[in-house]
């Protein structure tokens, strides 16, 4: 499964992230951490910072998990802000459960994301509309992928070996192009696209083909924009099946 990663070079000091799993978005939150904490600049997870952090253990490192986090909690992480860091020239705060913060845990923490001082600020939630407009309106929002997405990504990743193999026959064709009408709506722009990178690379392996591919490959174009109209991937499927089978067959 494709790992998602933050580029930390250019991590703001207020942000949140959301989408994806609770675990996954402990993990983002954590990986990015460890790579502004470690000696190396990478998250390499063996030098005593990046230990530190996994073990929990690291001074200026802080994740909170409360279920519904309250105004004086929320007091303590901006005093705690204020202090000095130990022994980084920072501090970081993942505050889990954002969504579930009292009002004015989230009001508290204003102040604190919006004044410039040497700390990050991590808000994991579900979704980033659970938060005060306000807290938003002062965070970078990191969305990660669902892990439906993730699955429907692999399932895809995995159709595009078979891609190829599919031209062996009409009902290989026709197949493939129903197990594609099987993934969810939303990723289905990835498949087509998908489909054209394989056609591409069938146009450079089978150069005798190369008309027939070229049109498949525009056929894949129109593909896109009839998924707007159409509603019924089922049948939008079988159509393609037909189509593409039709154009590989024709003397171009
Ligand atoms: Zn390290």
């Amino acid at each position: 499964m494709k790992k998602y990663s933050i580029d930390h070079k250019t991590f703001p000091h207020s942000a949140i992230i959301d989408g994806g799993g609770k675990d996954s978005r402990k993990e983002a939150a954590f990986e990015t951490a460890s790579k502004l904490f470690c000696v190396t600049g990478v998250g390499c997870g063996t030098c005593n910072q990046c230990v530190k952090i996994k073990a929990g253990s690291h001074p200026d490192f802080f994740y909170i998990d409360e279920d519904s986090l309250k105004v004086d909690q929320a007091r303590s992480i901006i005093k705690n802000a204020y202090t000095k860091p130990s022994e980084a020239d920072f501090k970081f705060f993942i505050i889990d459960n954002a969504e579930n913060m009292r009002v004015e845990a989230q009001n508290a923490l204003l102040k604190a994301i919006e004044e410039p001082q040497n700390a990050y600020f991590v808000f994991l939630c579900e979704n980033h509309r659970a938060l005060l407009q306000t807290i938003n309106s002062r965070c970078q929002v990191f969305s990660l992928p669902s892990e439906g997405e993730n699955i429907a990504n692999k399932q895809i990743a995995d159709m595009a070996a078979s891609f190829a193999p599919a031209f062996a026959g009409e009902l290989a064709l026709t197949e493939f192009f129903v197990k594609a009408s099987e993934l969810p709506r939303n990723v289905f722009p990835d498949f087509i696209f998908m489909c054209k990178q394989e056609t591409y690379k069938l146009i450079l392996s089978q150069p005798h083909k190369r008309g027939q591919f070229l049109s498949i490959y525009d056929h894949f174009d129109k593909l896109s924009e009839e998924l707007v109209y159409n509603p019924n991937l089922f049948t939008l499927s079988l159509s393609t099946a037909a189509s593409v089978w039709e154009i590989y067959n024709k003397d171009i």
